[in-house]
């Protein structure tokens, strides 16, 4: 396929779901979040040889939410290697994203990095020697520098949203503190938790960023072939919450979503896509997104596991 067929592939896609009449539900839990329209779509594409190719609300920023998950972990992992995996597990989980009944079964060790209560425990150890705001700081630089811009900012009022009506994770965070599994008080966790949650990106800025990731671009200082390696690996299983079996059969790509419709997906070699739509499924991930994305990989064979 040429690169041109690439981006009628992206534009006859847009098409498609604008076409669609369920476009999902869009977050309503931070109040901030359910302003936005569940018509936005967009998507982006970097390939190996650095073109990016992009349609519809490509350049419309929108809150990341969970796929900062995936930064606290590139953080966490560069600085603790294994140490990490002494207070985080790394399995799918099948429950809810922000599900407290896992974690009291699991006494206070989280399944994965990429629930909220796994991401709560990443942000409390990147905390750790530093202030909540060289810790955004340090997270901010890490992001603008593998996107490659620096216009990467955070919006306070989907934080200041979040913080108020955040009670799941509130109670998250005190479950983690009676296992011993925070290290700073919760407030002040989960302070930088809610608002590296509130990150803002376009579709071309999660797609540049997620080069690393793809093989095409050198690395953030911290973060190792191995550790790519391993963030991969826990995208795939574990980047759709308890819907990640489901996105691996029809997506098969490694892929984080967040509640805000933002999905960064990862073909190691090949492309680093991010595509945005927020309206939601029941599991919290992007409905059109995830179409989309299928749609994708069902047209140029990009599943991990196409033979071709
Ligand atoms: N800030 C959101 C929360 O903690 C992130 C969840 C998500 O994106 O899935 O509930």
């Amino acid at each position: 396929m040429s690169k041109t067929d690439l981006h009628q592939t992206l534009l006859d896609i847009c098409a498609d779901m604008a076409g669609c009449n369920d476009k999902g539900a869009v977050a309503n839990y931070i109040p901030e979040l359910a302003k936005v329209s569940p018509d936005r779509f967009g998507i982006s594409v970097c390939l190996a040889d650095g073109q990016q190719f992009s349609a519809g609300d490509a350049t419309a920023r929108f809150s990341v939410q969970s796929v900062s998950k995936v930064f606290t972990l590139a953080i966490a992992l560069g600085r603790y290697g294994d140490g990490l995996w002494r207070r985080v597990g790394r399995e799918p989980s099948t429950h809810e994203f922000n599900s407290v009944q896992e974690l009291e079964l699991r006494k206070g060790i989280p399944p994965n990095p990429f629930v909220n209560a796994g991401a709560l425990v990443t942000t409390d150890m990147i905390l750790a020697g530093s202030t909540p705001a060289e810790t955004l700081g340090e997270m901010l630089r890490f992001v603008r520098q593998a996107a490659s811009d620096d216009d990467i900012l955070i919006d306070p009022a989907v934080a200041a949203s979040e913080t108020i009506t955040g009670h799941k994770n509130w109670a998250l965070a005190h479950f983690l503190a009676s296992f011993k599994n925070l290290e700073h008080p919760c407030e002040r966790t989960l302070g930088v938790y809610f608002h590296h949650c509130a990150i803002e990106m376009t579709c071309e800025q999660l797609a540049h960023f997620g080069r690393f990731l793809a093989g095409f671009s050198h690395s953030p200082s911290l973060v190792s072939r191995d550790n790519v390696r391993s963030i991969n690996a826990l995208m795939m299983t574990c980047g759709h919450y308890n819907g990640s079996g489901e996105f691996a059969y029809r997506v098969g790509i490694p892929a984080k979503s967040g509640v805000g419709g933002g999905i960064l997906a990862i073909l190691p070699g090949k492309a680093s896509i991010a595509v945005w739509s927020p309206g939601l499924n029941k599991q919290g991930n992007s409905l059109l997104g995830t179409r989309a994305l299928e749609a994708l990989s069902k047209s140029l064979e990009w599943s991990v596991f196409d033979s071709g």
